[in-house]
């Protein structure tokens, strides 16, 4: 079971909280205007319901926050997440905020509806995505991190359960949800001491070194290797395995399941899964990689492995892969490129001077 523990700041409002809200809060009870028929998900302090309009008969989805949180008012931080949507809300990828509403106990943010679920269901599930929907949603994932990003916006709980599908089958587009734990970078100097969930966070988060953009990518280099193998990179059978796994960027890239890609997602996914932020490509770089743009072939089945076509050249940016397509299945095998191996202990550490 993976989990959705998070760890807070210890005191203080943190650092990057957003205060302006344009959407009116109305404290007009939700059932005049929706009707509240079932629970979509739900988190530590949120639940998540699916509730239809009465005047119009469309659908959103409402999440309730509670206000009050280890015995102390966290409205701010509550708004802090309503402020955020409106900051992103330019972008198609990121969930739309419709209205809000506030009772005693919550504050309640109606939002688009994504119909589809969570993401993280197409990881776990028996049939794995052909690659050519896989790299369709990496790349929308991408567009939406790209767009915070240059909203100086950091989302910081980037993972499969937070990123939703308009519909399952065929995949929709994809919506980004959940901004508890997002930021704005700059404005009050730096941003530690913001933990998402340990398997998806990035090292000089959980760290507690300082914060950048480049922590988001690495988070979406965790979605990829997740889409395209079912299993999540970094988690061990408890917590402190975990953190160990993510320190030492103790990443498998030899199972039987990246036989079915290209090699170029493993080379992709490598780029993004680098200990120093400062290595890791951002979200714009990230969007030229070849793999994303390549045609994938469509699988005659999903359990056929597929034999990737001849990759094209790829461009300054990224290093051409350096084994011979034809070689593949010895590819995989290839010791000295995709062994196993705890091998980061060396490498400087994070010093968060990055260029972003
Ligand atoms: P939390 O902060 O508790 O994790 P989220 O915003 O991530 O809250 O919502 C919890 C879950 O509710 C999501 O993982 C998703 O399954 C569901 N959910 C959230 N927003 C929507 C939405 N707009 N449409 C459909 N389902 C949603
Ligand atoms: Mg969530």
């Amino acid at each position: 079971m993976m989990s959705r523990r998070r760890l807070d700041s210890r005191s203080g409002p943190p650092a990057g909280l957003l205060a302006d809200v344009q959407t009116p809060v109305s404290p007009e009870p939700l059932e005049a205007v929706y009707e509240v028929t079932g629970e979509l998900g739900r988190g530590k302090f949120a639940v998540v319901k699916r509730c239809v309009e009465k005047t119009t008969g469309k659908v959103f989805a409402a999440k309730f926050l509670r206000k009050r949180r280890r015995g102390r008012d966290c409205r701010a931080e509550v708004l802090h997440e309503m402020a955020v949507l409106e900051a992103a809300r330019n972008s198609p990828r990121v969930v739309n905020l419709h209205a809000a509403h506030e009772t005693d106990h919550d504050v309640v943010l109606i939002l688009e509806y994504a119909a589809g679920g969570e993401i993280f269901d197409l990881c776990v599930s028996e049939e794995l995505l052909p690659e050519a929907q896989i790299t369709r949603l990496i790349r929308q994932t991408l567009e939406g991190v790209h767009h915070l990003h240059q909203t100086n916006l950091v989302h910081l709980d980037l993972k499969p359960q937070n990123i939703l599908l308009t519909s399952v089958s065929p995949p929709g587009d994809i919506k980004i949800v959940d901004f508890g734990l997002a930021r704005r970078l700059g404005a009050a100097g730096e941003l530690r001491e913001i933990v998402g969930t340990p398997e998806y966070v990035a090292p000089e988060v959980l760290n507690y070194e300082p914060i950048t953009t480049a922590a988001d990518l690495w988070s979406v280099g965790v979605i990829a290797y997740m889409l395209v193998t079912g299993e999540s990179p970094f988690a061990g059978d408890d917590r402190q395995e975990t953190y160990l796994n993510v320190s030492q960027v103790n990443v498998d890239y030899s199972r039987e399941s990246f036989s079915r890609v290209s090699e170029l997602s493993v080379d992709f996914i490598r780029k993004l899964l680098q200990k120093a932020p400062e290595d890791r490509p951002n979200a714009a770089e990230c969007l030229g990689h070849p793999w994303l743009w390549n045609q994938h072939p469509e699988p005659a089945a999903a359990t056929v492995p597929v034999r990737p076509a001849r990759e094209r050249s790829c461009g300054a940016k990224w290093a051409a892969p350096p084994e011979d397509p034809e070689d593949k299945e010895n590819f995989l095998e290839s010791p000295h490129s995709y062994a196993k191996k705890v091998r980061l202990e060396e490498e400087a550490p994070a010093t968060g001077d990055g260029d972003f």
